[in-house]
């Protein structure tokens, strides 16, 4: 039985917090470390400040479940022909401007009906996910979609409940993560895979303010020095990622850092979102980049025609994977602690006159 588990919604504490003398909490999940006064929430949304405490609102809250290969997601070189189950919430550091998952990645709307008492999105203990994933014949369990860290307190619980049964655990990432996340992720996450978006800092900064090439690289290489199993993957994008030279940076890094042997996975762009005006990635262009990785010395590159990000689009409903009641799997969601002395209506004092 995995530790600490609730039976149904409740919010969680965030598992990195630190109060600081101003009277503010930060979050220290991801490099935003959002400072955070009583009735706020961080800029991923998915944590807020309860009298001086952080709370995470998606703990359990399961926006999306598919099942289909390993390779899809992508990782090549750990369990290869096997099946795994990908999960993931509401709620991300990022703000992409060509983002396939706005709804759910984002998911403010969702995210708002939690702090309302409102939501009617399914609940999914650890030990149920890891059910499905067993019932469905899959050997492994990816977090995936958004960036898994802002869940981060759910996806530690979902290792655990997985380890314990012999399941892989898969985490796929903008590798916005600070090293203290990583430190509590190690021994857990058996498997990163992780987006090197670009090499510039102003593509970053374009859909995050606070990140910088550095952030991510630095990750990146923290994770692997860890023990973490990590591959990469670039969605090149045409006129945003897609100069052969910023292709050369990011081959000549993954060899000097993670070794010529890494995997890395080249996929293709899709028009979506902001980004809705600009064509797919021509495939000659994919091939070429890959040339490019190849001359800088990588001997495990992976071009994908026909994969872009990992989406959750198209995706059965979640209570079509469960085992539960659906009753209960559609039921409104409140707190179910008692703690907060608001009947488990999250910030109903402060948001309730505002729906
Ligand atoms: S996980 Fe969310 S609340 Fe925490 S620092 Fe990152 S954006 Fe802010
Ligand atoms: S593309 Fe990934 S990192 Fe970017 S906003 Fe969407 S889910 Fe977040």
């Amino acid at each position: 039985m995995t530790r600490n588990a609730p039976e149904h919604y409740q919010l969680v504490p965030t598992r990195l917090q630190e109060q600081l003398e101003d009277g503010t909490t930060r979050c220290n999940l991801c490099p935003w470390r959002c400072r955070l006064r009583h009735g706020q929430r961080g800029f991923c949304q998915a944590h807020v400040n309860r009298g001086g405490v952080l709370y995470n609102l998606s703990y359990g809250i399961v926006s999306s479940i598919d099942i289909g290969a390993i390779e899809d997601k992508p990782v090549r070189h750990f369990a290869p022909g096997t099946q795994v189950m990908s999960i993931g919430s509401y709620g991300c550091s990022f703000r992409c401007t060509g983002c396939h998952n706005l709804e759910i990645s984002w998911g403010e709307a969702e995210l708002d009906r939690l702090a309302r008492g409102q939501s009617r999105q399914a609940y999914v203990r650890p030990e149920a996910i890891v059910d499905a994933a067993e019932r469905h014949g899959c050997q492994g369990i990816a977090f995936t979609y958004s960036e898994p860290v802002v869940w981060m307190e759910y996806v530690l619980d979902v290792c655990e409940a997985a380890h314990e049964r012999g399941l892989y655990t898969v985490y796929v990432s903008n590798s916005f993560v600070t090293r203290q996340a990583l430190d509590c992720l190690a021994g857990h996450v058996d498997v990163l895979c992780s987006d090197i978006k670009s090499m510039e800092d102003a593509f970053y900064r374009g859909i995050c303010g606070k990140a910088g090439v550095a952030d991510v690289l630095d990750s990146l290489e923290y994770a692997a020095r860890l023990g973490f199993h990590v591959e990469t993957r670039t969605n090149i994008i045409p006129t945003r990622n897609d100069g052969l030279d910023n292709i050369a940076q990011a081959a000549a890094w993954i060899r000097d850092h993670l070794g010529a042997e890494s995997p890395w996975h080249l996929t293709r762009f899709f028009p979506a979102y902001k980004l809705s005006h600009l064509p797919p990635t021509p495939v000659d262009l994919l091939h070429r980049a890959e040339q490019v990785a190849r001359d800088a010395g990588l001997s495990n590159v992976y071009v994908y025609a026909d994969q872009g990000c990992d989406c959750a689009s198209e995706n059965l409903p979640v209570a079509a994977y469960l085992d539960d009641d659906p009753h209960a799997v559609d039921a409104v969601k409140r707190c179910s602690a008692s703690c907060c002395g608001d009947e488990g209506v999250l910030l109903r004092k402060y948001e309730e006159g505002r729906a």
